[in-house]
C-alpha cells in the first residue's frame, strides 16, 4: 500500500496530475474539494453547511472534513493506496490524516508538493474559471483562497518535512514533465515498500516450484507451510511425527502447529523486503491469521495470484509426481490425491473467492512449460515489486 498527497496552492495542477497517477498505481483518489462539491450538489446536510464557506474561499471546518474522508477511506479497502488532493490543508489536518491512516495500520508515504508562484496560480485559476462553472473561481475568491493557503496550508510542509516524506516539484514545467517527475518519485517510494504476495493454486498447479523460483528472482522470502512441516518430519521432531500421522490420513494440520512455525520463519527473516506465501492461507480462519501476522509487522497483502489449471492436468501431474522419488507422503495414492483436491475445493476456494471480492486476485494460466508459466507470473508481479 502506498499513500500519496498532492500538495500545492490552488491552481498548481493537482487535479490534472491525479488522473494518470490513480490509473497507473491503482490508487483511490480523494479530493476533499470534489467530495464537498458533490455533497453540495446532492443537497446533503454537510454540503449545505459548507456552501457559504466554499463560496467565500475559506476553509471548511474539520468536523465536516473528517466525516467525508473517513467514509471514503473505509469504503475502499481494495485500493492499492490513496491519493489525497486538497487534504491535509492545515497543520491540524496532518494529525487527522495520521490518525485515520494509523487505524488502517499505514501512513502517508509521500507528500508531492507542486511549487508554483502565486501570480501563475491566479492566472491559471482565472482561465479555469471561464469554463469550470465553479463558484469559487473568480478573482476576489481566488485571492482569498491564496491567503488561506499561505497562512493555514503552508505549515503542512513543515509537518512532513520533519517526517522526511516531503518532495518539492517544480510545478511550472510542462504537464508531461511534472507527470514524469511525480511518477519517478512514486516508483522510488514503491520500491521501498514491503511486499507480501500470496500464491494460490490447486495442489499440482506448480505453485511450490514457481513460488520458490519467484522468491529467488525477486529476492523475497519464500514462506511455504508445507515445506516447514516437511522439515519437521525430516528432522523427526515430536511435531514431525504428529504431522506425518495427519498427512497419512489426509487431514489438514491444525493452526496451533502452523502459526508458531510461520511466526518463527518471519522472525528469522526480518531483514528481507517481503514474502511469497504458498500454502497459507488454506482456510478462511487462516486468512485472518495471516492478516494478523502481517499487521504485527506493519504489513498487509500486496498482491494475490492464482495459478489456474484444469482438473485433468492437475491429476496427470500429481499422478506423475506420485511415481517419482520426491513424492510427498500425501500424494502416494489416488485416493489421497483426490482427497487433497477436494480439501482444496472445500476449504481454500472460498478463501480465494473472499480475496477476489476484497482485494482482487490476478489469475495466471498454469498450462505450459515451467519457464512459460514463470514468465507469466513474473510479468504480473513486476508491478507490485518494482512499481513499474
Ligand atoms: P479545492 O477543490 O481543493 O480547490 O477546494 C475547494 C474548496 O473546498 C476550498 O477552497 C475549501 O473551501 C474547501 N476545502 C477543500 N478541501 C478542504 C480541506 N481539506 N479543509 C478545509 N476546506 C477544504
Amino acid at each position: 500500500m502506498i499513500n500519496v498527497a498532492l500538495f500545492g496552492p490552488p491552481g498548481a495542477g493537482k487535479g490534472t496530475q491525479s488522473d494518470a497517477l490513480i490509473k497507473e498505481f491503482n490508487l483511490h483518489y480523494i479530493s476533499t474539494g470534489d467530495l464537498l462539491r458533490k455533497e453540495l450538489a446532492s443537497g446533503g446536510k454537510l454540503g449545505m453547511e459548507a456552501k457559504l464557506i466554499i463560496s467565500s474561499g475559506g476553509l471548511v471546518p474539520d468536523e465536516i472534513i473528517v466525516q467525508i474522508i473517513e467514509k471514503t477511506i473505509t469504503e475502499h479497502p481494495e485500493a492499492n493506496g490513496f491519493l489525497f488532493d486538497g487534504f491535509p490543508r492545515t497543520y491540524v489536518q496532518c494529525y487527522i490524516l495520521e490518525g485515520l491512516l494509523s487505524k488502517m495500520n499505514t501512513s502517508l508515504h509521500c507528500l508531492l508538493s507542486l511549487e508554483v508562484d502565486e501570480e501563475e496560480s491566479v492566472a491559471r485559476l482565472l482561465k479555469r474559471g471561464q469554463t469550470s462553472g465553479r463558484l469559487d473561481d473568480n478573482e476576489t475568491v481566488i485571492r482569498n483562497r491564496m491567503r488561506e493557503y499561505y497562512e493555514k496550508t503552508l505549515p503542512v510542509l513543515k509537518f512532513y518535512q520533519e517526517k522526511g516524506v516531503y518532495h518539492p516539484i517544480k510545478g511550472d514545467n510542462s504537464i508531461e514533465n511534472v507527470r514524469e517527475e511525480i511518477r519517478a518519485l512514486v516508483i522510488e517510494e514503491l520500491r521501498k515498500q514491503p511486499v507480501s504476495i500470496v500464491l494460490f493454486g490447486y495442489p499440482g498447479s506448480g505453485r511450490g516450484s514457481q513460488g520458490r523460483a519467484l522468491a529467488k528472482h525477486f529476492d523475497l522470502e519464500y514462506v511455504a507451510t508445507g515445506s516447514m512441516l516437511d522439515e519437521e518430519i525430516e528432522h523427526q521432531t515430536p511435531l514431525g511425527t504428529l504431522i506425518k500421522e495427519r498427512y497419512e490420513n489426509g487431514v489438514l494440520i491444525s493452526d496451533e502447529i502452523v502459526v508458531p512455525l510461520i511466526e518463527k520463519k518471519l522472525e528469522e527473516s526480518k531483514d528481507v523486503r517481503g514474502y511469497i506465501f504458498k500454502g497459507i492461507p488454506r482456510t478462511l480462519v487462516q486468512s485472518y491469521i495471516l492478516d494478523g501476522l502481517l499487521r504485527k509487522r506493519g504489513m498487509s497483502i500486496t498482491q494475490i495470484v492464482e495459478i489456474e489449471l484444469s482438473t485433468l492436468e492437475l491429476i496427470k501431474r500429481l499422478d506423475a509426481r506420485s511415481k517419482t522419488k520426491g513424492k510427498m507422503p500425501y500424494d502416494s495414492t489416488t485416493a489421497k490425491i483426490v482427497q487433497r483436491l477436494q480439501e482444496h475445493e472445500l476449504k481454500t476456494v472460498p478463501v480465494v473467492e473472499k480475496y477476489a471480492q476484497q482485494h482482487g486476485v490476478t489469475k495466471v494460466d498454469g498450462f505450459g512449460t515451467f519457464e512459460e508459466v514463470f514468465d507469466r507470473l513474473k510479468a504480473v508481479l513486476e508491478k507490485s515489486v518494482w512499481g513499474s
